[in-house]
């Protein structure tokens, strides 16, 4: 039978991490995580696959994301689906496990893959990583600058300059309606200038027109003169105020957008966005705000919550320079010999033990072929092992920084190779 010739690739837009960007993210998000420790999250992990229904409800049904881009996955009666984002199913875990019994207020963080059938391009793509938090249980303004200050430090560890936050108050459940109302009013002359998918979204979701990347579009939103008094309440301008007056006293600089909605319908008052401008049309690098009634609306308490999302492969273009993958592997055991490698065995298990990142070659190659390969992984020190070492009980070390080399006593051998480390 003729063997199948067909070469399967990964699905567009869902891409490999190979070893070198791997490396690059696991430094992404080992910082991450210190600094969420240092501002007070835990981490949760909640499954890729949902309960479609969940999203249908949390996001809006007439949300891009529901209507457009979930890759639904049928098992018998049930439709679940690969998760677009984690703040839904972050709640819908917090309320199923009575986390908010246990804990009227509770910081958490995650890490993960979210789906989105979107049309791939730079910055965009199907499987894509967020790293992200969820506050739960605060109302408080301050809760929001804590917010923004911590996406702000966690973009200052990265070494990512030239960035913008920008914010906006989208006021409570009533002021959001008020908004809507002014929107749908003064659009309504103005909807033969609009792109067709915007003329569908006045009536399905007339704040997503003002996110809308179309020229057109821009010029006209860019012209609708809002203004926070004309739809924010007293106690929602107060918010605003805090949040404001606050950022200003931990001089993290942002730029007011009225334009600025997010297009889901689980937020109110605060929102932001962060942008850069190396990273092409998809300039985000993350976004959030509060969403103080989807803990009620998935049937909790009335509680308020904030939260951000970054989104890794955007992090990734904005980062530079990268991280570098060389020197991860510390000492390089070359044997001459079949005895030669049977001790450098003994030795590298050894050494691994101590906790010294160590390799050696298995496919006996030639000493030259060795110290290539030592060479190639840019090791500080190469151990080697002949007959002649073998007969004396000591080890060759190089330094392949300075070239020099030294006999070392096999026994031992792992407290010199530490000290010269
Ligand atoms: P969102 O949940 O849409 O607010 O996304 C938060 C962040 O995730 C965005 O600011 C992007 O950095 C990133 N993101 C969203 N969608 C995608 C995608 N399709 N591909 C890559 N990154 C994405």
């Amino acid at each position: 039978m003729k063997k199948e010739e067909r070469i399967f690739s990964s699905p567009v837009g869902m891409k490999d991490i190979l070893p070198e960007e791997g490396f690059i993210r696991q430094t992404i998000e080992d910082k991450a995580k210190e600094i969420f420790q240092i501002y007070g999250y835990s981490p949760i992990s909640t499954p890729i696959l949902e309960d479609s229904g969940l999203f249908n409800r949390s996001l809006g049904k007439y949300t891009e994301i529901v209507t457009k881009q979930m890759f639904l996955v049928k098992q018998q009666k049930q439709t679940f689906c690969l998760r677009p984002e984690a703040t839904s199913a972050i709640v819908r875990a917090y309320l199923e496990n009575n986390l908010h019994k246990i804990s009227s207020f509770l910081k958490l963080y995650y890490i993960g893959p979210m789906f989105r059938a979107e049309r791939p391009q730079k910055g965009r793509l199907r499987q894509f990583y967020h790293i992200g938090v969820e506050a739960l249980g605060s109302n408080s303004p301050f809760l929001d600058v804590e917010i923004i200050s911590l996406a702000n430090r966690i973009l200052e560890e990265f070494k990512i300059s030239g960035f913008q936050i920008k914010i906006n108050s989208l006021g409570c459940f009533n002021d959001r309606s008020k908004l809507k109302k002014i929107l749908e009013l003064r659009l309504k002359d103005k909807l033969k200038k609009l792109c067709l998918d915007c003329k569908k979204r006045y009536r399905t979701n007339v704040f997503r027109i003002l996110d809308c990347k179309n020229e057109e579009c821009k010029e006209v939103t860019k012209n609708l003169n809002l203004s926070h008094e004309e739809y924010l309440c007293d106690s929602c301008l107060e918010h605003w105020t805090v949040v404001k007056r606050n950022l200003d006293s931990l001089n993290i600089k942002y730029l007011i957008s009225l334009e600025l909605v997010r297009g889901l319908d689980y937020y109110t008052q605060t929102v932001f966005e962060i942008s850069h401008p190396d990273l092409g049309a998809q300039d985000a690098l993350g976004a959030g705000g509060r969403y103080d009634r989807l803990i009620s609306e998935l049937g909790g308490p009335e509680l308020g919550a904030v939260g951000f999302a970054f989104g890794v492969e955007r992090l990734l273009l904005a980062i530079n320079p990268k991280p570098q993958l060389d020197g991860q592997v510390k000492v390089f055991i070359v044997v001459l010999g079949e005895e030669a490698k049977k001790k450098g065995f003994a030795l590298l298990h050894k050494l691994r033990y101590e906790g010294v990142s160590c390799d050696m070659d298995y496919e006996e190659k030639s000493l030259k072929g060795q110290m290539r390969r030592a060479n190639d992984l840019k090791v500080k020190l190469v151990a080697l092992l002949g007959d002649n070492e073998l007969k004396k009980q000591t080890v060759t070390l190089k330094d392949m920084a300075s070239g020099s080399q030294e006999e070392i006593s096999l026994q031992g051998f792992s407290e010199e190779i530490k000290k010269r480390l």
